[in-house]
């Protein structure tokens, strides 16, 4: 099969050498290896697959001896015997296949979804771990929501399946009205997307208990890595009856947690006595109201140790 390839490119490009003078005469030989080279790491890349996991094996590849290979976990774990014909396992490793592997140039597994890098066969699973075009989990909190995938996928989502408002605009003015806010516990969660400078970000308000104390907070995560993140701020502010708190932050990529994030009291934080005390104070209902700004940063490259203390 692959040789009846071979000659049919070899023929069209010696029609190109003729009718071209030689000026893309190799293109078709190009072609031709490109496809050779992925049919062979294709099957190199099964021949990597540990038969027992399946997953992908890496330095020392065990063998039996009759030539059967493993991973090194699952080695350890079958008791001296091959899992295929029941042999003797002993100390044999497999040279051979762990330096085919090692000569592997692979793309990256999210080349479909735009990541243009290649990676050598052990350097590939590091890479893909945070590779920036890997998908985005929901970042809906509070809920063990499994849909991952782009940012546009993930804003439709949220509108769709998780009822989050939408708003355009990079300055917002946001109210919270509750009125069983007695009974608040870690289950009080709302998140807002905005639409702003071409980017979106969460605005998340929920309570939580601190130590002994309830308290409310909001802050915002921005729908994209953690560099881009770094390129705004933003501006939270709660107040009444002449009283006023002010926080000024740089949003958090959404790559992380909404839980770490919250843990890390990276927002504005509102003690309940003075939520209470902004709402009215009546104790009947909650009725906060949050003004908000995101803006560029002028300083477009924050060090890192700028980045908040985990
Ligand atoms: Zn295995
Ligand atoms: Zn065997
Ligand atoms: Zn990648
Ligand atoms: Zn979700």
């Amino acid at each position: 099969m692959a040789h009846e390839s071979h000659s049919n490119f070899m023929e069209y490009d010696t029609r190109k050498i003729k009718s071209e003078k030689g000026i893309i005469p190799f293109k078709g030989i190009k072609r031709f290896n490109e496809k050779y080279v992925m049919y062979s790491s294709n099957h190199l890349q099964t021949l990597l697959q540990c038969p027992v996991c399946t997953t992908s094996m890496r330095p020392p590849i065990h063998q039996c001896v009759n030539g059967h290979t493993i991973c090194t976990n699952c080695n350890a774990g079958v008791q001296k015997r091959c899992p295929r014909c029941q042999s003797e396992l002993g100390d044999i490793r497999c040279l051979v296949l762990e330096k085919m592997a090692e000569s592997m140039q692979l793309p990256c597994k999210y080349q479909s979804i735009g990541c243009p890098d290649i990676f050598s066969y052990y350097n590939k699973p590091k890479h893909e771990q945070h590779c920036h075009f890997r998908p985005y989990s929901c970042p809906f909190p509070g809920s063990k929501c499994s849909v991952s995938g782009d940012i546009a996928t993930l804003v439709d989502h949220l509108k769709d399946d998780h009822q989050v408002d939408l708003h355009d605009g990079c300055t917002f003015n946001h109210r919270y009205v509750k009125s069983d806010h007695n009974e608040v516990d870690n289950a009080t969660w709302m998140i807002t997307v905005f639409n702003c400078f071409g980017k979106q970000f969460c605005l998340h308000f929920e309570a939580f208990q601190l130590g002994a104390s309830l308290v409310y907070m909001a802050f915002l995560r921005f729908m994209g890595e953690d560099t881009e993140a770094r390129k705004f701020r933003y501006s939270l502010e709660v107040g009444g009856f002449g009283r006023k708190l002010v926080w000024e932050g740089i949003p958090r990529s959404i790559r992380e947690s909404h839980t770490k994030i919250r843990d890390s009291l990276d927002g504005l934080i509102i003690s309940r006595k003075l939520a209470i005390f902004f709402s009215g104070g009546d104790e009947q209902e909650l009725k906060l109201r949050v003004r908000g700004k995101i803006w560029k940063n002028r300083k477009a490259i924050i060090s890192h140790s700028e980045s908040f203390p985990q």
